[in-house]
């Protein structure tokens, strides 16, 4: 497991001095370890958090909401599949965020995330999420014109107003027992395009491939910039950000692994304990178990 000495390094509970520039894309916080090395990590990661996560679901009390952003090829879907590879499917829900549907569009942009949040007990993960709407759509501001809003309401004010109906939520979901905890996957320019042409040369990954994605890429600079705005704006104790270095994909997995586990120990979920009553009754049942047939 990563140290919390390390984990502190990415993790942003005030976002208001935040600047993306003093955050290193191809940082491992100077370990040098070999393949294997990190394989057991990870793995000792992933089974503390298999059964931290049981005894969150037996404790019935609190819910987790992992949001997971980052550019295209960040790293999201192999993290899912490796960071939750111990934990119990009917505890944990993983809901991707596409491009919103009709039905989407006609409600609040908060609308579709309530629908999928995590019940107690539960790890909920957003594979995007609600942050889309000042990342996707504040680079593309002509999308705001398709979701059917009342023009009076689209303002030069729109983007703040937004993080701080986000901030808003958050904190309602905090209060009500469900932990947010957002990861940013900072990727280089660099590594993407290595990852896009890997996409195009794999037989197994070029379903992956979207033309659009290269539309995406060259719009990388107001993409930072939308990602440090909202980052300033929304990492707040309740529910920081971190910001998690996306180079090296082991290094990925290891930061995000160890950073839910540490919250989910700070939560310290139990088994549920039976009182004097319950324990007599299970007495009995034994009993008469033992006696009969
Ligand atoms: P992927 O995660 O690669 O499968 O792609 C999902 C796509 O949906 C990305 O290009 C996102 O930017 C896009 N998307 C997600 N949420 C929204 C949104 N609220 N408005 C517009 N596009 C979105
Ligand atoms: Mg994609």
């Amino acid at each position: 497991m990563l140290p919390a000495d390390i984990l502190k390094r990415y993790r942003v509970s005030d976002g208001r001095n935040f600047r993306l520039a003093d955050f290193d894309p191809g940082d491992t916080a100077g370990l040098d370890l070999d393949k294997d090395d990190t394989k057991k990590m990870l793995e000792q990661s992933a089974k503390r958090l298999g059964a931290l996560q049981e005894r969150l679901y037996a404790d019935h009390r609190w819910a987790i909401l992992i949001v997971l952003q980052g550019l295209d090829t960040a790293g999201k879907d192999g993290l899912i599949e490796h960071v939750m590879a111990e934990v119990n499917p009917q505890g944990c829900d993983v809901h991707p965020f596409k491009v919103p549907s009709q039905l989407e569009m006609d409600h609040d942009f908060l609308w579709r995330a309530s629908l999928v949040l995590p019940r107690r007990g539960h790890l909920g993960i957003f594979n995007r999420s609600y942050y889309e709407e000042v990342l996707v759509v504040r680079v593309h501001p002509n999308l705001l014109e398709t979701q059917g809003l009342p023009p009076s309401l689209i303002t030069k004010d729109i983007w703040q107003q937004r993080y701080e109906d986000i901030n808003a939520f958050e904190l309602h979901l905090a209060r009500s027992g469900t932990v947010p905890l957002k990861f940013f996957l900072n990727l280089s320019r660099a590594e993407q395009k290595k990852r896009l042409l890997a996409r195009i040369d794999n037989p197994d990954k070029q379903w992956k491939f979207n033309a659009g994605d290269l539309k995406e890429r060259a719009l990388w600079e107001p993409y930072l910039e939308a990602y440090e705005a909202m980052i300033r704006a929304t990492a707040t104790a309740h529910a920081p950000w971190y910001v998690v270095p996306a180079d090296h994909k082991w290094f990925t997995r290891l930061v995000v692994a160890a950073s839910i586990v540490e919250r989910l120990e700070a939560i310290d979920p139990q088994f549920p304990t039976l009182d004097d009553d319950a324990l007599k009754e299970l007495q009995a049942a034994r009993a008469s178990l033992c006696g009969g047939q």
